[in-house]
Order: C-alpha cells, then sequence, then structure tokens
C-alpha cells in the first residue's frame, strides 16, 4: 500500500513508520486506534488519486486535521490516515470583497495572524486555537461569538471537496459536507468570509443565586448588540480572578460595555480564553460538551457544583464545556446519563465521532445514510463514525 501511495503523493509524503503510527494513533482522547498508513497529500488532484485508489482496495480512510477531536473523529484502526496538515496555504485574499480562500489544512491560529496585518479577522475563534479549518467546517463549529455570528455554516461561500467515490466538486452546496464530519468528503478548499477586527466592549456580572443567573441570560439574549455571553462556575472564577460568584460576561458590538478600553478587553478576553489551560493544570483530564436548553441550565450548574465538576460554556446558546478529574471516570456515565433526563444531547460542540455517537438523532441518521449513499456508498471514509453504514 505504501508503494502505490507514494506513487501518488511522493516518497515523502507517506509513512508506515512505527513512531509515525503511534502518533496519529491518537486525538484529543485517550482512545488508541493504530492506522496502517499515514498519507499527506499536497494537493486536490492527490487526494481524488487517493479516494480512487481505497476506493479499489477497499480501505478505510480516516479524515484528519490537526487531530484534536474529543470524540475519536479522526483515528482508526487498520485505516489510512488522511492528513489536511500539508495542504496548509492562502490561496487568494480578497479584501475589497471580505473574502479568503484556504486550503482546508489552515490552523485557525495561523490563518488569524495573517489577516491581522490586514487588520482583517475570521470571527469565529475557538478556545482551541490550532483546529484546522477543515476540522471545523466538518463539525460545523461553534465559538463563543456564535451567538452573534453564526456557526461555520454562516462564514462560508463555497466549498471544494473530494468525495468518498473519488469525485471532485466546488460547490455552494455546504451542507455535503459541512458538519458531516468527514462521512463523505475530503474538504481541500473553502472560500470564506471575513470581518474587521471587531470593536466589542464586555460587562462581567457576579451572581450568588443561580436563578439571578438564567434571568440575566434571558434578559440579555434579547439584547441585539450581544456578541457573547460566557458563563463561569464559582471556583473557575474565582481562580481565573474574578468577584466570588457565579460569572457571565457579556460581550457587545458597542461600546456599552463598562470595560470597553483595548487593554482591558484584551485582558478579560485572555483570561477567558486560558479557562482550558487552567482547568487542564489543575487535573480536569477529561472534557464533555453538553448541550441544554436554558431551562435545564439551572439543573446542569447544579449538578455539575454537587459533583466538584467544572463548567464552563456558551450560556446564551446552551452550549458548555463540563471537565471531569481522572479520577472521576466513573462520574462521567452518571453524568451522561443525567444530561439525557434532562433532554440535552452531547455533540453538538465536539461532534459525535464514535464516543457521542449514541446521541445522534434519528433524522440526522437519516440525513446521514442518503448522503452515504450518494457520496461514499462503498463506505470508504471515516467508517463506523457518528453512525453505522452497511
Ligand atoms: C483543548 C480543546 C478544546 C476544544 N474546544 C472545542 C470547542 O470549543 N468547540 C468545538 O467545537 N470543539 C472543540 N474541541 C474539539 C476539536 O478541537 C474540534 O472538534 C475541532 O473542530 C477539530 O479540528 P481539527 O483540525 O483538530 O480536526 P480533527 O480533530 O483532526 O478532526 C475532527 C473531525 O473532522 C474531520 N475532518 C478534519 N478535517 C477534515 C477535512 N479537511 N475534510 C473533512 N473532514 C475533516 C475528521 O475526520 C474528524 O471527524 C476542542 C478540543 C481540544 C483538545
Amino acid at each position: 500500500m505504501k508503494k502505490r501511495l507514494s506513487n501518488i503523493v511522493g516518497p515523502g509524503n507517506v509513512s508506515d513508520n512505527p513512531v509515525d503510527l503511534e502518533a496519529y494513533s491518537y486525538c484529543g482522547s485517550e482512545t488508541k486506534l493504530k492506522p496502517d498508513v499515514v498519507v499527506w497529500p499536497q494537493n486536490t488532484d492527490q487526494v481524488r488519486r487517493i479516494m480512487l485508489y481505497a476506493n479499489q482496495t477497499h480501505t478505510p480512510v480516516v479524515i484528519r486535521g490537526s487531530g484534536t477531536s474529543l470524540v475519536d473523529g479522526c483515528v482508526g484502526e487498520k485505516a489510512a490516515i488522511l492528513s489536511s496538515e500539508r495542504m496548509n496555504k492562502i490561496i487568494k485574499l480578497d479584501l475589497k470583497n471580505k473574502l479568503i480562500e484556504v486550503e482546508a489544512g489552515i490552523r485557525i491560529k495561523d490563518l488569524n495572524n495573517a489577516l491581522g496585518e490586514f487588520k482583517a479577522v475570521f470571527p469565529l475563534i475557538p478556545f482551541n486555537h490550532v483546529k484546522t479549518i477543515g476540522g471545523m467546517l466538518a463539525l460545523n463549529a461553534a465559538t463563543k461569538e456564535s451567538q452573534h455570528l453564526g456557526r461555520m455554516l454562516d462564514w462560508v461561500e463555497e466549498i471544494e471537496f473530494v468525495d468518498g467515490t473519488g469525485k471532485y466538486y466546488y460547490t455552494k452546496k455546504k451542507e455535503i459536507v459541512l458538519g458531516r464530519e468527514g462521512l463523505t468528503g475530503f474538504i481541500t478548499r473553502a472560500k470564506l468570509r471575513i470581518s474587521e477586527q471587531p470593536v466589542i466592549s464586555i460587562d462581567v456580572f457576579s451572581f450568588t443565586q443561580l436563578l439571578e443567573i438564567l434571568k440575566k441570560v434571558r434578559l440579555l439574549k434579547k439584547d441585539v448588540e450581544l456578541y457573547f455571553l460566557e458563563f463561569l462556575d464559582k471556583k473557575t472564577a474565582q481562580e481565573l480572578g474574578f468577584d466570588n460568584g457565579y460569572v457571565l460576561l457579556a460581550g457587545y458590538t458597542s461600546l456599552k460595555g463598562k470595560n470597553k478600553n483595548v487593554l482591558e478587553v484584551r485582558k478579560l478576553l485572555e483570561k477567558l480564553d486560558s479557562t482550558h489551560s487552567l482547568l487542564r493544570s489543575k487535573g480536569y483530564y477529561y472534557l464533555q460538551d453538553p448541550f441544554v436548553s436554558l431551562e435545564k441550565t439551572y439543573d446542569l450548574i447544579e449538578w455539575c457544583e454537587k459533583n466538584n465538576v467544572r463548567l464552563h460554556g456558551h450560556a446564551g446558546f446552551g452550549l458548555f464545556y463540563a471537565y471531569f478529574s481522572k479520577e472521576d471516570k466513573n462520574l462521567l456515565k452518571t453524568f451522561r446519563s443525567f444530561i439525557r433526563r434532562i433532554n440535552g444531547v452531547f455533540g453538538k460542540g465536539f461532534g459525535y465521532g464514535l464516543a457521542n455517537k449514541d446521541f445522534v438523532s434519528p433524522i440526522k441518521k437519516k440525513e446521514l445514510i442518503k448522503l452515504k449513499d450518494e457520496y461514499d456508498y462503498n463506505n470508504i471514509l471515516n467508517p463506523d463514525k457518528v453512525i453505522s453504514y452497511r
């Protein structure tokens, strides 16, 4: 297999070296699934030829961006890992029309560093800065800014991809691959909308009573200038240096927030951004992405507090991040049942992959099967992830 693949991508872009196989056996979770080979295509035609080869030989292909999936989305036993890492160029920047065309393997941080020179930004900024644009598109990712700006879907004009049968598309029909977790095609390029760097101000609200938070969230959600609305549990807020109590950080697209000076705003954003590394450094190791209604947010926060589970997230649209310590692995199971009981789900943040497969709705399953029938009927791409197909 290595020889055939190296004829397509060149010998330096394919490996079955044990060290590489070990490195690509993991993603952001603990699961280990060892691939047979890792391939780094450098252009769309190579991706197309790899896909044709995989169809002929019935080789399972697992698509990988930066490999930070927390739901085992980018690892596969005996699979060929198809990595976008060496397809990371900016193709075209059109400042006048606020558009940028990029290869899928570019990391969000690198993209925004480059755009920063032109005082522009791709404004959906996740708290994991190494995500690739391909990974964000495959998950139709949401970030704190999604409160005001929507998800990835709202920021893509056109998308180039190669489907599971080796066919090439450059299309406005984004929904074929967007949010499909690599089940229908390998995204090679995308034309994205960009914006000017936003001017924002921030209010910090502290609460001692849970009910007060929900009241405030309800009120703020009606504000058309609300840019983001982030929740921090009591302990995490304190450790980050905020006042005692639960904290809500409300960002606005105007200067009506108390913190409006550039330095003040930057400092608050940096604090917020450091939440994940703070929690990891405190031993909170396992991460879950509960999505609940506003009515059930109360129950979620209360449960987490009682069980010493750290919680932060996008209070305005119900997507949270819950952190468990290594000793609490068993508590995770209880938590997942609890979320089901309060009609919440997992997967709206991190995707479904393997770990959240049991939360895929029947409608979504049906939709994916239909897409598989059309774009990957040999089930080459990310087999067994999200749904069981054939
Ligand atoms: C510290 C940390 C924080 C995180 N925070 C968030 C968060 O706030 N919100 C959130 O949504 N997720 C978060 N995640 C999860 C993860 O970062 C996201 O799932 C991210 O979108 C993955 O990007 P990636 O480039 O690492 O893709 P990978 O992890 O490599 O792949 C993710 C999925 O996308 C598919 N995929 C990747 N590239 C392509 C492509 N070019 N074409 C088609 N399919 C592709 C893969 O097959 C896989 O199913 C976090 C993870 C970590 C480790």
